[in-house]
């Protein structure tokens, strides 16, 4: 016997997601839990993943369970598929795991042919919906499952209707003729006869939808989202039922609470006597769902009962899709609905305090990544009030940002590519629409709702959106759009504000976000409600999290941030950014370029005073938390002057003659400098640097002790490939700290450690670890090294790895936990083997990075650092790791 590839929804239910794909299992479920479902069944996701096995063919078997469920749903229905007196239609749906709003294809009202569309008129009293759903059909099925240019057909369309009509004005006799062009165009087109056959149709219909995952945008729209390719979408096959037959008639959808800022507010739209694509396609800018109280009181009732049924069952906001036929209400799915940032983290607060759900789950229910959206631009109240609004529209996604109009979503992708700030500006977009709007840095549409594809898109990337101004009226052919009397074009600059809908002419001067005004004690907490939600989530990530979280900072400045965000901690001062402040460059250069350690000597005591003032600053914000300040590591040559012009000058400056600083230039630049000398090299070729670096440090350390602060420093060594040049570094460390404590009379703690950023040294971490206190994994250049790749340089070739999949993620940017994660499991193991109390860290880029933070707990780190922007994200990630760890 085949497997089974086909589940009535009678047999389906929420736990089954990976078989039969989320909108196959909310069918299921709803059915099981006696929500009015049309009947029908879902072909499922092992199917998808067979047929492309098989070389694009249907799985043995499949159609034969296809046509035994068919069998059913006609059984449940009491129509035939294909009778020509009472004919079944079904619509045919795409349905992965997870969703993918838009990116795959859809027929409706299949198994209409010459013959049934009669039974249909007879079924419904109205030979013109029959006509009107055949028209749709054939529309449909060419441009979706047989490839014709949807263009050519709505070109028919248009002409049909000439200026002044609405398709709804079309008469039966128009309509007919509608479908028999569009039959005309698509036999020229294929060289076929349009199927008329309702078997063939169905058939043909599954494949496309198959083919469909493979689409381009169905793999870029994964490719965002981190979605894998092997999971395949299942295929809903279902009966149709009709929102467009009169007034008693209407389709919709609705979100159980607002899915952008998460307000307990039913968000819905409908639109009376219309087909289920209308609302989402944003052809028709529809009502409030409130509206329908008073256009269908009885179905308004009911569809709020069952939406609040829903969220009690699903315990999480609904997405859900209806339609009404002739007062009858069904739904046609329900799933979590996507949310933006700020809405996420609000709603998850809520179902905590309603008692729905309990904190840790609240915790697993935010993508760690989305917290960025608290922080981004807005337009800045008062700026607001000043400045002349150039429209109005629904705020759909997060921030606040300005660009150049583009009304073309390829020349938006190109115009990303140079760089440029682009917003794309469309009457409304729709899903072969998608790269031009990853690429943009605003949305802004004419047409259609917070459920529309704009805002569900935009909603789901982060992106800011404006969506349903229909106070602009666009001209694609002129390049332009108008507001009254005003006119924009192409290329123009406008601002777009995505928390209030607003859209300004020109560039308006974004602030900062409500979370960052408020760390920053501009904004007093309790005037941001978005704040009180913010901190009070992470609250409840900080009492679940083991992990510590410090933060990458070279200045005070960011120090303080840093702390506001949650940082516990400096895990990384580069000392050498502190290097190309003001015209201490010159002093640094004057290092460089000494010939003798007299001249170099006189060049450090310069920078010594100014190093010490930093890192006064730096203990003085982080009174109480550990700072880790890592000696010199940059090659030399970074500090150096390029080009004659620039050498000259410096000369002068320096009162020595050009050629020789250029011969010092020359001798200084290397053929590798990322494998060259850098580093703990440093130090060891010149170990007054280290010392006067080490001395900064620690009379740093006296004066802030007198003042009462309490200071935890952790000197750390860059680069260390053996355990001798650690002893090496270390010797000076410590000596330089005895001289300071007998000179100041002032007693100190402090740690010395090291980094581990070459392979060498996680190898030989046992070694190490007799003369380091810490480590701390410097996985940027970890990376490198591991897989030869050059920082510098890999740029040219990874973004090519990535796409041909060699490789899953770029692993500077996410942790390659398969190779480089075992050299630090490795460095761990080995490094406490001889010192038991080693304390363990993470400062490379991977620090902030959700799944490298969980990697980073379960390796048994003790912190992460990473710049002090995502110490959010990786508060939340390392909650979550506990989370995920206990689940197991
Ligand atoms: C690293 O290599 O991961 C690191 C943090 O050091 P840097 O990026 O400064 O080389
Ligand atoms: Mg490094």
């Amino acid at each position: 016997m085949s497997k089974k590839w086909v589940y009535l929804f009678t047999e389906g239910n929420a736990t089954m997601r990976d078989l039969l794909g989320g909108k196959g299992a909310g069918l299921g479920e709803m059915t099981r839990t006696g929500v009015p479902v049309p009947p029908g069944f879902t072909i499922t996701t092992e199917a998808c993943n067979a047929y492309y096995d098989y070389g694009k063919k249907l799985p043995d078997g499949l159609w034969e369970q296809a046509l035994a469920a068919m069998s059913e749903v006609e059984r449940q229905v009491g129509r035939k598929f294909g009778d020509p007196a009472n004919p079944l239609l079904v619509s045919v749906r795409s349905g992965a795991r997870e969703s993918m709003p838009g990116m795959m294809d859809t027929v409706l009202n299949l198994g209409l042919n010459t013959a049934t569309i009669k039974g249909l008129a007879d079924q419904t009293g109205n030979p013109r919906f029959a006509a009107d759903a055949y028209r749709r059909f054939v529309q449909l099925f060419g441009k979706i499952v047989l490839g014709v240019d949807g263009e050519k057909l709505e070109h028919v369309m248009s002409h049909a209707k000439g200026k002044n009509r609405t398709d709804n004005d079309l008469t039966t006799e128009e309509l007919q003729t509608i479908a028999n062009e569009f039959k005309t165009i698509i036999k020229a087109d294929t060289g076929h006869d349009f199927p008329e056959d309702p078997h063939k149709q169905l058939q043909m219909a599954i494949m496309a939808v198959f083919n469909s995952w493979m689409g381009r945008r169905a793999i870029d729209y994964r490719r965002i989202e981190r979605i894998p390719d092997n999971i395949g979408t299942g295929v809903n096959v279902q009966t149709m039922v009709f929102g467009n037959m009169g007034e008693t008639s209407a389709t919709g959808v609705a979100f159980t609470r607002n899915p952008a800022t998460g307000e307990n507010d039913m968000f819905g739209e409908y639109l009376i006597n219309a087909q289920g694509e209308d609302v989402v396609a944003g052809i028709r800018t529809p009502l409030a769902i409130a509206q329908m109280a008073k256009d269908l009181p009885e179905s308004h009732k009911e569809f709020l009962g069952i939406a609040r049924k829903l969220e009690a069952h699903y315990k999480d906001v609904q997405d859900v899709e209806f339609t009404i036929e002739r007062g009858r209400l069904w739904m046609l799915q329900t799933r979590n609905g996507k949310r933006t940032g700020m809405a996420a983290v609000r709603i998850a607060v809520d179902l905590v305090e309603e008692g729905v759900i309990d904190k840790k789950t609240a915790l697993g229910r935010v993508k760690p990544e989305m917290l960025n959206q608290f922080l981004f631009p807005i337009v800045d109240a008062k700026v607001a009030a000043s400045t002349a609004k150039l429209a109005t529209g629904l705020a759909a996604g997060p921030g606040a940002a300005s660009g150049k109009v583009c009304l073309d979503p390829d020349r938006a992708a190109e115009w990303a590519e140079k760089g440029e700030k682009v917003i794309l500006v469309r009457t409304e977009t729709a899903p072969e629409d998608f790269h031009g709007m990853v690429a943009s840095d605003a949305i802004l549409t004419a047409r259609g709702g917070l459920t529309s594809h704009a805002a569900v898109v935009a909603r789901q990337m982060g992106k800011c959106c404006v969506c349903g101004c229909g106070d602009i009226d666009i001209n694609y052919a002129k390049g332009e759009f108008k507001v009254g009397d005003i006119t924009v074009k192409e290329g123009d600059f406008i601002t777009v504000d995505g928390h209030s809908g607003t859209v300004y002419n020109g560039q308006i001067k974004t602030s900062e976000s409500e979370v960052i005004q408020v760390i920053r004690g501009t904004l007093k907490p309790e005037e941001s409600k978005l704040y009180g939600y913010f901190a009070k989530f992470l609250s409840w990530a900080d009492e679940v999290r083991t992990l510590g979280v410090r933060a990458n900072a070279d200045t005070p400045t960011d120090a303080r941030v840093a702390r506001m965000f949650g940082a516990q901690g400096i895990g990384l001062c580069r000392t050498e950014h502190m290097f190309f402040e003001g015209d201490r460059i010159d002093a640094v250069r004057q290092m460089i370029v000494a010939s003798s350690l007299v001249e170099r000597k006189a060049a450090l005591a310069k920078i010594e005073p100014l190093q010490q003032s930093d890192f006064e600053g730096l203990f003085t914000e982080m009174d109480g938390y550990p700072v880790t300040i890592r000696t010199l590591d940059p090659p030399l040559h970074e500090f150096l002057p390029h080009g004659d012009a620039e050498i000259d000058a410096l000369a002068q400056k320096m009162g020595i003659p050009s050629a020789d600083l250029k011969r010092t230039v020359h001798a200084l630049s290397e053929a590798n400098p990322m494998l060259g000398f850098r580093g703990c090299r440093l130090g060891i070729e010149y170990p007054e640097i280290t010392e006067m670096q080490a001395r900064a440090i620690f009379r740093a350390v006296v004066a802030v002790k007198k003042r009462g602060i309490t200071v935890l420093p952790e000197v750390m060594i860059p680069l260390v490939g053996d355990v001798s040049e650690l002893k090496k570094q270390k010797e000076i460390v410590n000596r330089v700290a005895a001289e300071v404590k007998a000179e100041s009379g002032v007693d100190f703690e402090y740690l010395v450690g090291t980094m581990i950023e070459l392979p060498r040294a996680a190898l030989t971490a046992n070694k190490i670890a007799e003369e380091a206190e810490f480590f701390s994994f410097g996985t940027n250049d970890l990376t490198q090294t591991t897989f030869g790749m050059s920082r510098d340089d890999a740029g040219r070739f990874l973004p090519k790895y990535v796409e041909q999949k060699l490789l899953p993620e770029d692993p500077f940017q996410v942790l390659d936990q398969e190779g480089v994660g075992q050299l630090i499991e490795m460095g761990v193991t080995r490094g406490r083997s001889t010192r038991a109390n080693l304390k363990t860290g993470i400062c490379g880029e991977h620090g902030g990075e959700p799944a490298s933070v969980k990697f980073c707990h379960r390796a048994g780190l003790n912190y992460v650092s990473c710049s002090p922007y995502r110490v959010v994200i990786a508060r939340l990630a390392a909650a979550q790791a506990v989370l995920e760890g206990a689940k197991k």
